[in-house]
């Protein structure tokens, strides 16, 4: 018995098509539902949507470096510091990574790893080492945290990553959160995990890994010990990817083999992506709650984020998926996973 259900709806529309004499033409939309939280996304809308080469240079300037809080000199002189009873040196320190209270936080801990001391990192020279050291200060940042018995069950790393994502500062800061309010899609994650190895006897995120390998049509590849996917029902325009690790759970679990791996498995993603003009993106890291070990593991979700044209520079989040709150992707992940291949 197939236990993950990959379930789609087509619907067709007709138009009389200018591109072609204005003939009858019909064209379908597909609607996916996710396996693990059914919730609806489609693919439509194609040909719309293409990335475009951006620019940096303009905002690489002595004069925004000077108005950037994380640039130095400014980190030290205008960024908050934590009370000593939450981290006794007030900032943390890794490699190029210095990591602070954000000023305007969205949690009980909401922190802010700011990763290098560049202002602008493209994706071409965000290294191992600056990805593996933000990483790590976000890690050992929950670990102290952690000690302290604050009762905060979740954990999650968030990044926004150049301004299409909606990070309103370009210099690069991935966001640790520790919280006792998962969110909405951490949530409904948890839940369908918890629902889906009650019935079945089974970890979602083991079997996900296992079935997405044997069906290989959105399997990019696996490294040691974690495997990487495109999802089924995508959450982006431009399709959303998975790393999952099944056999890694809570923050204790990951050590630095675990951290190293996720960086290779970023640095592949993100030779795609270049090959795309894609240059930016939303990002997710996953932890496992205590207690929660034998149905959730540690995942990753990484969306890349575009502008639809670089003269207004429009957003590619619309009415659709703000207020129907149904997301759309303009690829197949299917397709994506056989072009993505050739870069694993
Ligand atoms: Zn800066």
């Amino acid at each position: 018995m197939l236990m993950i259900e990959f379930k789609t709806k087509v619907l067709t529309t007709t138009i009389m098509d200018p591109r072609d004499n204005f003939n009858r033409k019909e064209i379908e939309t597909e609607i996916r539902f996710d396996p693990l939280t059914g919730e609806s996304s489609r693919l439509a809308h194609f040909g719309m949507i293409k990335p475009q080469k951006e620019d940096f240079s303009s905002w690489d300037t002595p004069e925004n470096h000077s108005r950037c809080p994380f640039c130095p000199p400014n980190i030290e002189k205008i960024t908050p510091r934590f009370p000593p009873e939450h981290l006794p040196e007030g900032r943390l320190h890794r490699g190029e990574t210095t990591l602070l209270p954000n000023i305007a936080p969205y949690d009980q801990f909401s922190a802010l790893a700011v990763m290098s001391r560049d202002h602008v990192v493209p994706l071409e020279k965000l290294s191992p080492r600056l990805l593996k050291d933000a990483f790590e200060a976000g890690l050992e940042f929950f670990r102290i945290i952690a000690a302290k018995k604050y009762q905060l069950p979740y954990y999650a790393i968030m990044w926004n990553y150049m301004p299409p994502s909606g990070g309103g500062i370009v210099h690069p800061h991935q966001q640790p959160i520790i919280s006792d309010a998962p969110g909405n899609l951490f949530r409904k994650a948890l839940e369908n995990s918890r629902r889906y190895y009650q019935a079945h006897r089974q970890s979602y995120w083991k079997e996900i890994c296992r079935v997405e390998k044997e069906k290989g049509q959105r399997f990019i590849g696996e490294l040691e010990r974690s495997c990487w996917l495109i999802s089924f029902a995508p959450l982006g325009v431009m399709g959303e990817f998975l790393g999952i690790f099944p056999d890694v759970h809570t923050i204790f679990d990951v050590d630095e083999t675990v951290v190293d791996e996720l960086v290779s498995g970023l640095e592949r993603l993100f030779s795609y992506f270049l090959s795309l003009n894609i240059y930016s993106f939303n990002m997710g890291l996953f932890f496992a709650p205590a207690g929660t070990e034998q149905y959730f593991s540690l995942h990753l979700r990484l969306i890349p984020r575009l502008y639809l044209n670089l003269v207004h520079r429009p957003s590619d989040i619309n009415a659709v998926q703000m207020i129907l709150q149904e997301p759309f992707a303009v690829v197949y992940p299917e397709k994506q996973c056989a072009e993505l291949r050739s870069f694993w």
